[in-house]
């Protein structure tokens, strides 16, 4: 006779599959913005010089069904959602162009920082998180963010990443879910040191490989958008531009196409950022957390 608990751990198995799930996007890592307002320090990150990992995901929902997928833009590489909503979004047929603004990639941001303030939950004060802003927070090539503009700044510059010579970011939230406001959301005027960046620098959460973890092949990709129809070919051939004899008057239908698509893209971006269908949970973690779902 032999006990089968005697050739295994339950704590030990337990354990074993939390330092896992903490390796993956657990809501350990990230940090919720709650409402009110919060302290942080921006942090720098040890794997590379950019302070921020950006993000894209794919997204649908159908019924119960969230579809959540890194882009594979986040990984420089080249992405058949993309490409294949370019291809929708090219379509005469409405129903096509509506499914490919569904699909388009929404950016994030994602920083390690130090919370100063936490406005809900001082459990958290004195601990470093991931977070994710959206562009509004950020800013990006069109647009200024609160982070970006200091950043730029003579004022602030890179001291806004500095925890033990830096300003503090005083996030305002306001309302939850699909009435988010981060208005007011400013840089404190007053430098002031919080610890030596030896003190907390093994704390840093490292972004870049929490992502590559995840990464999904373009196979398994395609397979969880099977509705795209990969395999159905170009559905338009960037329309008639190759047959037309004008090509400069075709390639400025083309840049117009463009700045349409830009357009709404950025009116996706900023609803994203308050799309949470669920008031209890900050948008980031309810991704996160469908995303660990489809795992
Ligand atoms: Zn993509």
């Amino acid at each position: 006779m032999y006990d089968i608990n005697e050739l295994l751990s339950k704590d030990l198995i337990e354990n074993d599959l939390k330092g896992k799930s903490r390796n993956q996007f657990s809501d350990e890592n990230f940090w919720m913005i709650p409402e009110g307002t919060s302290v942080v320090r921006l942090l720098p990150r040890m794997e590379s010089r950019i302070p921020y990992l950006t993000s894209y995901t794919h997204r649908f929902s159908s019924g119960d069904e969230n579809i959540v997928v890194d882009c594979l833009q986040t990984f420089k590489k080249k992405c058949p959602v993309c490409k294949r909503g370019w291809e929708l979004y090219n379509s005469e047929v409405k129903s096509e162009v509506d499914l490919s603004k569904k699909v388009y990639r929404v950016e994030r941001y994602i920083y390690n920082v130090y919370i100063v303030n936490d406005a809900k939950n001082p459990e958290n004060n004195g601990q470093i998180k991931l977070v994710s802003f959206g562009v509004k927070l950020n800013g990006n090539s069109k647009h200024n963010g609160v982070i970006s503009t200091a950043f730029s700044s003579e004022d602030f510059g890179s001291s806004i990443f500095d925890i033990s010579n830096g300003y503090d970011l005083v996030i305002m939230r306001k309302g939850q879910g699909m009435s988010s406001d981060y208005t007011g959301t400013h840089f404190k005027t007053k430098k002031y040191k919080i610890y030596d960046f030896s003190e907390i620098k093994d704390k840093l959460i490292n972004i870049d490989e929490l992502f590559v973890a995840k990464e999904k092949s373009v196979d398994e990709i395609k397979k969880i958008f099977y509705f795209l129809g990969f395999n159905k070919g170009p559905i338009a051939e960037v329309r008639e531009v190759t047959q037309k004899q004008d090509v400069v008057k075709e390639t400025k239908k083309i840049v117009e196409v463009e700045k349409i698509k830009e357009e709404e893209n950025e009116d996706i971006d900023m609803s994203i950022e308050e799309v949470d269908e669920d008031p209890s949970t900050d948008e980031a973690l309810d991704d996160l957390m469908k995303e660990l779902d489809l795992e």
